[in-house]
């Protein structure tokens, strides 16, 4: 029997816009179970227009367990913080946050430590002294190369569409190993690429960057969709290993979970979650 049974019916969720298609409550809920905890985890559609309801949103989340945040206000919510872990201000941004023993509202970006997670138990990839080029310079690229700088790559370089987006994330990191990477980066090797562009999402989008020119070797797409990404299979195609996004998602949930509860989530829970993750995802 869990320690929480017996407490009173805890409450999270997640605030975004749009949510409706998030996996994140069957993946929570499975653990609740699995935890014997009594808990429900809501999606919760702050409308992108009116971000100053961020706030509130996440005290009465915060009020009942705690709770995630997604597009587009991870911004606005490490701004809400009154404690944030020093990840947010790197990055700028929070998508895990809950209530302090003093009563504050407190956050993280798991994002950052799903993806480092994951970095570290890719099959036949070191993330020490590594190459690694970044895709996307928005929310999911800044967390893609604070975890891979974190990770210990010895350079991390980032395309973008939007470049000034690019001279941005590097002024703001001021880290030595990173470098803008330009239009001929095709014919650089790179240990790993991952893609953290919106792309994908959408069977009929263009490929974020395509990978024939380089010598083979991981992609990791941030994005995942029901059959796997576009990119993903011509990643494999191209004689890549390839991992979508689905095993981010369960690490930053495993880690939201341990901020939220306190404790160390255990093997047979995250098996339940990734179980409920993969079947969520088929459908
Ligand atoms: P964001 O902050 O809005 O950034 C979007 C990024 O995609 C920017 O780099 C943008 O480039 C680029 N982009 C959008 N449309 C494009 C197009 N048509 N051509 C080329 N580039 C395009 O979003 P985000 O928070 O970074 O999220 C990006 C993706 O990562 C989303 O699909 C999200 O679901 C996913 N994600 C997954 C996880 C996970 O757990 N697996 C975690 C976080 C995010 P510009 O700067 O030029 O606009």
């Amino acid at each position: 029997m869990s320690a929480l049974s017996g407490e009173r019916k805890r409450r999270f969720g997640l605030i975004g816009d749009p949510v409706q298609h998030s996996l994140s409550p069957a993946m929570h809920q499975a653990a609740f179970r699995e935890l014997g905890v009594e808990a429900s985890y809501e999606l919760v559609r702050v409308p992108a227009r009116t971000p100053d309801a961020v706030e509130s949103a996440m005290f009465e989340l915060a009020a009942g367990g705690g709770g995630n945040v997604t597009l587009p206000h991870k911004r606005r919510a490490a701004e809400a913080l009154e404690v944030a872990t020093e990840v947010v201000g790197r990055t700028g941004a929070c998508n895990c946050f809950w209530l302090d023993a003093a009563g504050r509202l407190a956050g993280d970006n798991t994002d950052v430590g799903g993806i480092r997670a994951v970095l570290e138990s890719l099959d036949g990839f070191d993330p020490v002294g590594s190459h690694v080029l970044v895709v996307g310079a928005g929310g999911a690229g800044t967390a893609a190369v604070v975890a891979a700088l974190d990770g210990g790559a010895s350079r991390v370089h980032v395309r973008n569409r939007t470049g000034e987006r690019v001279s941005r994330l590097i002024s703001s990191l001021g880290d030595p190993r990173l470098g803008e990477a330009d239009g001929e980066t095709g014919v650089e090797d790179w240990d790993l690429v991952i893609q953290a562009t919106s792309l994908g999402l959408f069977e009929e989008d263009s490929l974020p960057v395509p990978l024939r020119e380089m010598a083979p070797a991981h992609a990791l797409d941030l994005v995942y969709r029901p059959g796997g990404t576009a990119w993903c299979r011509h990643a494999r195609a191209s004689g890549w290993t390839a991992e979508d996004g689905l095993r981010v998602l369960l690490e930053q949930g495993v880690l939201s979970l341990e901020r939220w509860l306190g404790f160390p989530i255990a093997p047979p829970v995250r098996v339940a979650m990734e179980r409920a993750l993969v079947r969520a995802a088929a459908r």
